[in-house]
């Protein structure tokens, strides 16, 4: 009996192991609301290991504040969130609103998440070169000599070697939000968070991020992409949301959303005719 027990538990571990090696988020029945406002009402998704994940949706149907709840710049106020293996401890405030239980937690989850936001949100006081190893050195504790040869091989893969010792105001836009992702990268992240990456963009400049994009795609980066090219998004994700006021509409391979969506407003907003 014991030794039955003993292989009980040894094949609940390896479970558990698996899924901890294959998955690199999950997320359950999330919720989140703005006053009387209920923005997101019960999303899931799991993302596994090399998986991209592209989350489409009008404009207000809860995207950014999706990937705001998971890297906790929003705090939900309902449901699970396990990133690399560890949950998110959460517990209700005296005013109800949800907290962290711990904030060193929060900081561990978020250095397990790569964030890239639409305006860039670069460090104008700071050179590129700063602005990446600031969250490796302060943040994470790495040597400074360390960072530093690490952020000049991002820089080198973004093709923005060159500019490692330029403030942001002397870079394009392209060129800020390429800096952008090197930054994300830099604390080795499990999961990628793009939200509309190129919307701030001139036009010209929304091939060279894309292109970053998906090399990080082609080397199995775990991705998830909230954008309106969705030309790109069918190319590059093997998954898609498409939210529709705080829901998921339809979800499935890119073939299923983007050429036989099964909803009627998914075929609307891809544009297919009904
Ligand atoms: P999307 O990214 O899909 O355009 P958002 O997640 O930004 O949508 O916003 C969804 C809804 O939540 C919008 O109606 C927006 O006005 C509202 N919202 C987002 N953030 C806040 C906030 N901090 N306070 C109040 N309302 C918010
Ligand atoms: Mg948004």
């Amino acid at each position: 009996l014991t030794f039955a027990i003993f292989s009980a538990n040894c094949f609940l571990l390896e479970l558990g192991m698996t899924e901890l090696s294959s998955q690199a988020l999950c997320v359950e029945d999330l919720h989140k609301s703005f006053g009387s406002h209920q923005v997101l009402k019960g999303v899931s998704t799991t993302a596994n290991r090399g998986d991209v994940i592209s989350i489409i949706g009008s404009s207000g149907s809860g995207k950014s504040t999706f990937l705001r709840c998971i890297n906790l710049l929003e705090m939900p106020d309902r449901g699970r969130i396990v990133v690399n293996g560890e949950e998110v401890d959460l517990r209700r405030g005296r005013q109800g609103q949800m907290q962290p239980k711990s904030w060193r937690q929060i900081e561990r989850i978020r250095s397990g998440l790569g964030m890239v936001f639409q305006s860039f949100n670069l460090w104008a006081h700071m050179t590129v070169l700063e602005n990446i190893i600031e969250a490796p050195v302060h943040v994470l504790g790495i040597p400074r000599g360390e960072a530093i040869d690490k952020a000049q091989a991002l820089l080198g893969k973004v093709g923005l070697y060159d500019k490692r010792d330029a403030y942001p105001a002397f870079l394009s836009g392209g060129q800020q939000q390429r800096a952008a992702i090197a930054r994300a990268l830099c604390i080795d992240p499990a999961v990628m968070l793009f939200d509309e990456p190129t919307s701030a963009l001139d036009p010209e400049l929304v091939g060279e991020v894309l292109k970053v994009i998906r090399d990080l795609a082609d080397e199995g980066r775990t991705m998830l992409l909230v954008t309106h090219e969705m030309r790109f998004a069918r190319d590059v994700s093997n998954h898609v949301l498409f939210l529709h006021q705080g829901r998921i509409e339809e979800e499935g391979p890119p073939a299923q959303v983007f050429d036989a969506p099964l909803s009627a407003r998914c075929r609307e907003f891809t544009g297919l005719l009904p």
